[in-house]
């Protein structure tokens, strides 16, 4: 019997606005689209954010049993600085000023996000196709969209005919917004356009004579709306109807709302059953951008070269920060917070090592299967990660006590302690053991610190208290922490 049989798992879907008890359309298998990168700048923390908690969607789907194609793509052309149809060329723009060939910007975004996505211990999808990969399945759906009525040409470009469309569907169902409304609030911009209205959406656009990224089509030589690139790569790889899509809350409208405009006008057909949105992170209370230099970027979180931060923190930490606030919720970032996250993370490293050395009793006194439930119960609640966070202190409070002789734990529910533990703790949050090295017999790290314990309980003996104070606060230095007790010295990494 597969986990996902004996589980019911709920996922919030941002079209219902309410959690919905989650049916895969086939048994046992999951399809998940993700709305990837624009390669087009190195990747900020609130990018990771979103990645990260789909990288925690697609963990436990596959801790169930689930079997998951989880697409996500990479947008390595037709995104435009304006996020709708104007203005120039994400990755062109990036090319030109550096004076590159536009494929080495693609290149060496895609590195650097790879490299992110690996240091946070992401896991990779199981398809990771480009834009620019798909051109000619984008200029099928443009021709099927064409012959159904729902777009027109004009001067070499194709237009999505929203107000056609919004006859016959319901654009805006996802976002909640009118096609009335979006009307009345919209200003008409002279001369701005081919377009029939503001509110229609480019699905090709004829490339100017200085637009590098161009392709043939019927229409012109030009390249594809951005909206387009996902409705192509969803459809290719998950069909036309499939479980699950995710991407960042701001691309709710227009993007999504787009793909489901372009999936039902050319398939007929509503293309997703769960829509998730997982929300921003913001700096010291305000919203991250390069610009105002109210931002931060991963690579400085790991060496600590930021003025915002009094320190390195490592990925596995600020992945446990994250993971320490909903998806669903805004989550602030500080330097205290994340302090405190780290913190509370070598806490329950120290307990969750503690586990092996703990003498096991005939009786329990910590309900090792309820709470057990309880971690499934947590994740089972659309993924809500701080109320398993919050499960596994508790797990660490009973081992403190046991291990300080005040409770009792059986053989058979330390066991399942253990591995409930290292299932939500490294496979499912996808967290790192970084300081697993006392437990790891014949770590070089292990070693020399003891060596240096040994010196500094040299140096006692010898009554020589400023040296053994120096190796005390020098490894303090260091991030290493000694613990005098009664049993001799022990150490931890801060
Ligand atoms: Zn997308």
């Amino acid at each position: 019997m597969k986990l996902y049989q004996q589980q019911e798992l709920h996922i919030y879907n941002s079209i219902s606005k309410t959690k919905e008890k989650f049916t895969p359309i086939n048994e046992g298998a999951v399809g998940m689209y993700v709305c990837g990168p624009t390669v087009y700048s190195n990747v900020h923390l609130g990018n990771c954010r979103t990645f990260l908690a789909f990288d925690l969607v697609f963990r436990y789907l596959k801790h169930l049993g689930y079997k998951v194609r989880y697409v996500r793509n990479i947008t390595d052309a037709g995104h435009l600085e304006n996020d709708a149809d104007s203005g120039e060329d994400r990755i062109a723009k990036k090319a030109r000023i550096e004076m590159v060939e536009p494929m080495e910007i693609v290149q060496r975004y895609t590195v650097d996000f790879h490299t992110t996505m690996d240091q946070f211990n992401a896991l990779s999808p199981s398809i990771e196709p480009t834009a620019t990969g798909h051109i000619i399945e984008q200029i099928q759906i443009i021709k099927k969209i064409l012959s159904e009525g729902y777009a027109y040409e004009v001067n070499g470009s194709v237009y999505f005919d929203v107000h056609k469309f919004n006859a016959a569907h319901d654009y805006g169902k996802l976002s909640g917004r009118n096609l009335e409304d979006m009307v009345a609030n919209t200003r008409e911009l002279e001369g701005q356009s081919d377009k029939k209205n503001p509110q229609d959406f480019a699905l090709w656009k004829k490339a100017e004579p200085v637009h590098i990224m161009r392709w043939p089509s019927p229409w012109s030589d030009g390249f594809p709306g951005w909206h387009l690139e996902c409705t192509a790569m969803s459809t290719k790889y998950l069909g036309k109807h499939f479980d699950i899509h995710g991407g960042g809350m701001d691309l709710k409208f227009p993007h999504h709302e787009c793909e489901i405009a372009q999936s039902e006008a050319s398939t007929g057909v509503n293309p997703v059953n769960y829509w998730m949105h997982a929300n921003m992170l913001t700096l010291n209370g305000k919203k991250m951008a390069k610009s105002t230099g109210n931002n931060i970027l991963p690579h400085e979180l790991f060496t600590g070269e930021n003025d915002i931060l009094s320190k390195a923190f490592s990925a596995t930490v600020t992945k446990f920060f994250m993971y320490q606030a909903n998806y669903r919720s805004n989550l602030d970032f500080s330097n205290e917070a994340l302090v405190a996250s780290e913190k509370g993370f070598n806490r329950l490293m120290e307990s969750y090592r503690m586990l092996p050395e703990i003498n096991a009793s005939t009786e329990s006194n910590f309900d090792v299967s309820k709470w057990r439930q309880s971690c499934y119960d947590a994740m089972n609640d659309d993924f809500n990660s701080p109320i398993l966070i919050a499960q596994l202190f508790e797990a660490a409070k009973a081992i403190n006590s046991t291990k300080e002789g005040k409770t009792s734990l059986t053989q058979s529910d330390i066991e399942i302690l253990q591995k409930t533990m290292h299932d939500f703790i490294f496979n499912v949050l996808g967290l790192e053991d970084t300081a697993n090295i006392q437990s790891n017999d014949g770590n070089q790290l292990a070693d020399a610190v003891n060596i240096l314990i040994g010196l500094r309980n040299q140096a006692r003996a010898n009554k020589d208290f400023a040296t053994s104070d120096l190796i005390r606060d020098q490894l303090q230095e260091a991030g290493i922490q000694l613990k005098d007790g009664k049993d001799g010295t022990t150490f931890s990494l801060n």
